[in-house]
């Protein structure tokens, strides 16, 4: 009899069953598992841990479904799972473990990176005592999820308050209730975070200090998979200097550290406004310009302008594969007004944050750039994201962002 009841229990579990393509897919250890792969998903309520089987039965790992996206499967194991916000929380802790190895200088950096840290659908970023979350599925939406999400973050953190960053788009896509961004818990919602302290430009400094509200602001408030970049390009950046795309001042306020005046061109108001603000609070006196920043360039370039240092960082061009012809035209552009304003010996920090412009498709318009430019330009360094924004081999969706500090010669 027990044994009977074992049996049933176990059929009573949500499973699922995927073509051959979409085991192809978990074998290439990508987590996601299209809708159009999924053969047989009969009574799985949305949100709820599966099994997943083949075609013929053989059971692959358990994952996270999801009724309504056109990624219908996220791996979460290999193996069974019985328990989801305890896995959560073990992945938490683990996740938090690992930014304790390679995250240094700062008190703003991201603690988990959804698929990343094999916590698909969630992302949490620490700004010094407010972390910032984000939920994107519907599993990691359920109640006793969230609590466990919490109640770690509380424990492993201590912060004076937790605040929940909502994209209204993806709730929807995902059929979950609209919910607004809010503070989930504690007091807190804005602080002052503090980043590349102690190593910048091999002297000892202080760090960089930046306001963030976690109730305002784009994305979750700040651009923390540049903070190394800031860095490194503060390390060769010299003279005259503009940040195009300057948003709250990121590299502007890096660069002004070293360099003799910094330009910040931005079009957006508030963000300028709060670049400002945090010129302040570091003590500094930078220019900050309300601009189209293609059309500034294009008049600094006319008149003949020059500067020492640029940097490039302009919102993703190409939000879907079939924008990618335009973004890389827009890419071009730029960067060819970039090298004819640059003097010889200049810096040009290049970025792009299009997840459809791979490395090798940047590499090849930033060098069609020059070559129209005119000008000879030397790879000081290829990068991407900050280390606590890791990538995962064979899931490209999380290389994101390219950052190349390129020095001219003549
Ligand atoms: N470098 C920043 C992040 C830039 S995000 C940092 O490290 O914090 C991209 C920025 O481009 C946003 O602030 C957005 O307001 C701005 N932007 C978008 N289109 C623009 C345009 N055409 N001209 C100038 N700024 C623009």
């Amino acid at each position: 009899m027990p044994k009977k009841r074992a049996v049933s229990a176990q059929h009573a579990e949500p499973s699922v069953k995927l073509s051959t393509r979409g085991v192809a897919r978990l074998q290439g250890r990508h987590p996601w598992v299209y809708r159009s792969d999924v053969v047989e998903a009969k009574d799985v309520p949305p949100g709820s841990l599966v099994r997943v089987h083949d075609l013929r039965g053989k059971f692959l790992g358990t994952a996270l479904y999801s009724s309504s996206s056109q990624i219908a499967i996220r791996m979460v194991s290999h193996g069974s799972v019985a328990d989801l916000p305890a896995l959560v929380a073990e992945r938490i802790r683990a996740a938090i473990a690992y930014r304790k190895e390679l995250v240094s200088n700062t008190d703003a950096y991201r603690i988990v990176f959804s698929e990343a840290d094999f916590l698909p659908g969630l992302i949490v970023d620490r700004y010094h005592d407010v972390l910032s979350l984000q939920i994107l599925t519907q599993a990691m939406d359920a109640a006793p999820v969230r609590e466990a999400v919490l109640q770690t973050l509380r424990e492993e953190l201590q912060p004076a308050g937790i605040v929940e960053r909502v994209d209204p788009h993806i709730r929807e896509l995902e059929q979950l209730p609209p919910l607004q961004s809010r503070l989930l818990w504690g007091e807190k919602s804005s602080t002052v975070i503090s980043m590349n302290s102690g190593r910048m430009n091999g002297e000892e400094t202080s760090g960089v200090r930046f306001h963030y509200d976690g109730l305002e602001g784009q994305k979750t408030g700040a651009f923390l998979d540049q903070r190394e970049n800031y860095a490194a390009a503060a390390q060769y950046a010299h003279g005259e200097a503009l940040d195009a795309f300057c948003y709250q001042g990121g590299f502007a306020l890096h660069l002004a550290g070293k360099c003799s005046s910094v330009t910040g061109v931005d079009s957006s108001r508030p963000a300028l406004e709060m670049a400002e603000k945090n010129a302040a609070l570091n003590g500094r006196e930078l220019e900050w310009i309300e601009a189209n920043a293609f059309d500034l360039l294009r008049e600094y370039a006319a008149a003949g302008r020059r500067y020492d240092t640029i940097v490039l960082d302009p919102p993703a061009f190409a939000k879907t594969k079939r924008d990618l012809e335009k973004a890389l035209g827009g890419y071009k552009e730029l960067n060819l007004r970039a090298m004819k304003m640059l003097r010889p010996g200049g810096i040009l920090a290049t970025c792009s944050c299009s997840f459809h412009v791979s490395s090798a498709d940047f590499l090849k318009v930033v060098a069609d750039a020059a070559r129209d430019a005119h000008k000879s330009l030397r790879v000081v360094e290829n990068r991407g994201a900050a280390k606590d924004h890791p990538i995962l081999l064979n899931v490209p969706e999380t290389s994101y962002l390219q950052c190349l500090i390129l020095s001219v010669s003549n």
